[in-house]
């Protein structure tokens, strides 16, 4: 059960850098999965992500001297324990530093997507999309933005090279049929934005974590980390889901406590304001259902051995249920109306009705 879990969390080897320019820290992963792996979706080819414009943390100070408080060192050898520790490098495997994926937004209206991809062309190899591309056949991006999916990862260090930086954000001026050198906002996704680790001294619990959705796209892991702990306390991680491909988010997150009482407050809550910057977003909020648990009630012995396929999130309840002991303890006066949810598809938990046989 613990060792699962601590693979199934997929910590590994951490290493924490603090950019002296802009006081921005950074949390690298060395290692592929940032928190669970297996339970991502594939791409949802130009699944919708406009959202307004990331704006610079402002509590980066704050966090940094949380962290420092906490314990740089602390941190890095916790989690770099030999249990979770992998051999593989500092970001990911090939060291990459953003996905491939750029989102521009504030085109000029009468830009097509030939112009688009020319006006980048010269950064790399590239393909232009935007959400429902293929079923609309527009032609233009019908809402101003659009994603740049380059070949290499260089054409993204190249773009921003090229970039003007404008209240942290990156500007590059393109030209339409009608407009000349019109700024256009270039908002790339930087890998280590996808995890971070607020409290490395707890471990992660599974069932202390919920599953976040509908995240803006340009929030980070550790602006998330922050917006929950401010709410709720006991944040210990927070991570940002994404695709496998691209490594582009995908409007998803998770967020570990580190105590019960905060996760039940998140958990009843169902819905918070997520506020930050430009950001401010209704999300929900439901518990984190795993798919390769035992039931709580019979440890399997009613159920072959079978991983349980029903979680309670009722707080009388908070485990998880093979289909017998599901019935049997909500056969119980007052626990008839819970609903098991089940992990869906990706990772994305549902309820669904239960069916008494
Ligand atoms: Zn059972
Ligand atoms: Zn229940």
């Amino acid at each position: 059960m613990m060792l699962r879990d601590r693979r199934a969390l997929g910590m590994r080897n951490i290493s924490i850098s603090i950019d002296e320019n802009n006081a921005m820290n950074t949390v690298n992963f060395c290692g592929k999965s940032p928190f669970f792996p297996g339970v991502e979706e594939p791409a949802a080819g130009g699944a919708a992500g406009a959202g307004s414009p990331s704006a610079p943390p402002d509590h980066t100070q704050d966090v940094v001297s949380r962290l420092s408080a906490a314990g740089l060192s602390m941190c890095v050898s916790a989690l770099g324990s030999p249990a979770r520790s992998s051999p593989v490098s500092a970001g990911s495997e090939h060291g990459e530093r953003f996905s491939r994926k750029v989102f521009v937004g504030g085109l000029p209206p009468d830009i097509d997507e030939d112009e688009i991809t020319s006006s980048f062309r010269r950064f790399g190899p590239l393909v232009v999309d935007w959400p429902h591309k293929a079923e609309s056949k527009s032609y233009f991006p019908p809402k101003g933005y659009a994603f740049l999916l380059f070949q290499d990862e260089s054409s993204v260090a190249a773009l921003m090279e090229a970039c003007i930086t404008d209240d942290d954000k990156l500007y590059l001026c393109v030209s339409s049929p009608t407009i000349r050198d019109k700024p256009v906002q270039i908002r790339p996704w930087r890998l280590a934005d996808a995890d971070f680790v607020l409290d490395a001294s707890m471990p992660l619990d599974p069932r202390k974590t919920v599953f976040v959705g509908g995240v803006p796209r340009p929030l980070k892991a550790v602006e998330l980390a922050m917006i929950m702990d401010r709410l709720y306390g006991g944040v210990c991680y927070a991570g940002i889901d994404t695709d496998p491909e691209l490594k582009y988010p995908k409007g998803a997150g998770r967020v570990a406590f580190s105590n019960q009482q905060s996760y039940i407050a998140a958990i009843s809550a169902r819905f918070v304001q997520l506020q930050h910057g430009d950001i401010d977003k209704r999300v929900e909020v439901k518990p984190y259902v795993l798919d390769d648990q035992m039931c709580d009630e019979c440890a399997g012995a009613r159920c072959g051995s079978k991983f349980a396929p029903f979680f309670c999130a009722n707080v009388t309840c908070l485990q998880y249920y093979c289909e017998h002991c599901w019935a049997t303890i909500h056969s119980r006066p007052g626990r008839e109306f819970h609903k098991p949810l089940v992990k869906e598809g990706a990772d994305r938990p549902r309820a669904v009705p239960f069916r008494w046989c």
